[in-house]
């Protein structure tokens, strides 16, 4: 008899985001005049740039002619696309990185998700809350907690990220048993916080002195103006041999449908398994992908690769830009209204405290307005309370969504 993994049951019964969308339809349904404006999913809403389009269009006509066309590629990229990526991304930041380091997927949710797979089922795990979701499901999915009771699963360790610490948690934290594996999300998502130099190296000490691993996501790095703001784990001394790092092209060059991402995983980074043994975390990684993944296709990678050359850095830039524009203009407009927030000058998202219960401020916000947004609880405890304002839409309908909360919530009626 085919029976399922129980572990499933313990999943919440739907994913965020299906429950808004859920909620805009009916919104929909019963307002068909209204004219719906998300401001929801961090999904972007611009066009690839030139050169990227240039660079696609060249990889498919490539595949056109038996004398180019290429079959299955590298499962962990091609090398073009790994050396571009080391060298821009890493070296030229002062950072040192081999570009066999760099694993070409098509997402770091993917990654995200697939990496705990190389873990025993009862390590210690720590996750922000609020957190992307992704972290804590697939490790639900994996059988590494117990049942969801208020608002958490049994086993995990939550750290919370509040306004106490301005959303970015420590190993101050912790009790005294160790926990062996790190998520952490810097620029964050959901609340748009960023990270000090001095706060990664307090982790990077953990990490070290008690041979856990960090994940460290930084899908959001390319909203990053600050230059004090450290724009990789591998900034601070001693992360290659206790981090991975998870990027994407997603956010950083509107590759949301395109799909294409990378981990780095540096070759020193070592797990221990039975009997004391240690193995490389690099070849765990690299046995997992050639055996699952059959990797990005040739068109994208030459896509993605042009965003390193210098027209693709400029566009990139620009595309960046115009949302952090839109974020400056949300968080102005929420502040004027005497709402107190985080983000939206590193990264794409506005934190707000709304003084409500967060699904209800969502509801209101949908009834009154149009305006789609996040509700913090969908994140963790930690966000009830709040709402996640994305940037990422035309800066016509940023404005238009603006002037409606403007008359709806302004003066503060909270
Ligand atoms: N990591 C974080 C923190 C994200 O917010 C997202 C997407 O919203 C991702 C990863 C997923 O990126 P990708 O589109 O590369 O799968």
């Amino acid at each position: 008899m085919i029976r399922i993994n129980e572990n499933y049951q313990k999943l919440q019964s739907s994913y965020l985001f299906s429950t808004i969308s859920k909620k805009v339809q009916d919104f929909q349904k019963s307002h068909p005049e209204a004219s719906i404006i998300r401001l929801g999913i961090g999904d972007v809403t611009r066009a690839l740039s030139p050169t990227v389009i240039r660079a696609f269009h060249e990889g498919v006509d490539e595949l056109s002619q038996d004398a180019t066309f290429r079959g299955y590629g590298p499962e962990q990229g091609y090398a073009f696309l790994r050396e571009k990526i080391a060298q821009v991304d890493f070296i030229d930041q002062g950072c040192s990185l081999d570009p066999e380091e760099v694993f070409v997927s098509d997402g770091a949710k993917c990654d995200t998700g697939n990496f705990q797979e190389l873990f025993a089922p009862d390590i210690r795990i720590a996750v922000p809350d609020p957190v992307y979701p992704v972290y804590v499901d697939t490790n639900v999915m994996a059988g590494r907690t117990g049942s969801f009771v208020k608002g958490r699963y049994e086993g995990l360790i939550y750290l919370e990220s509040t306004k106490e610490n301005r959303y970015v948690p420590s190993p101050e934290q912790l009790d005294s048993t160790p926990v062996d594996l790190i998520y952490l999300c810097f620029p964050n998502n959901p609340t748009g916080a960023t990270a000090t130099k001095e706060e990664l190296a307090a982790w990077v000490k953990y990490a070290q002195k008690h041979q856990a691993l960090i994940l460290f996501d930084s899908a959001y790095v390319q909203f990053i103006r600050d230059p004090a703001i450290p724009r990789s784990i591998f900034e601070i001394p001693g992360a290659r041999d206790v981090a991975v790092e998870f990027r994407s092209f997603s956010k950083t060059a509107g590759f949301t449908g395109t799909r294409a991402a990378y981990t780095v995983i540096p070759k020193e980074c070592v797990i221990s398994g039975e009997n004391g043994k240690t193995y490389s975390l690099h070849s765990l990684w690299n046995r997992r992908q050639t055996t699952k993944f059959n990797g990005v296709s040739y068109p994208v990678q030459k896509a993605a690769a042009a965003v390193y050359s210098p027209d693709g850095q400029k566009e990139i830039r620009e595309l960046s830009d115009y949302y952090l524009e839109n974020a400056r203009l949300i968080r102005l407009t929420m502040t004027d209204l005497g709402y107190s927030s985080t983000g939206g000058d590193n990264s794409p998202y506005i934190w707000v405290e709304t003084g409500k219960d967060s699904w209800e401020f969502f509801d209101s916000l949908l009834e009154k307005t149009g305006i789609v947004t996040t509700p913090g609880a969908g994140f963790g405890t930690c966000g009830e309370g709040y709402i996640r304002i994305s940037a990422f839409n035309h800066r016509d309908k940023v404005e238009e969504a603006l002037v409606r909360i403007r008359n709806n919530l302004g003066p503060n009626k909270k």
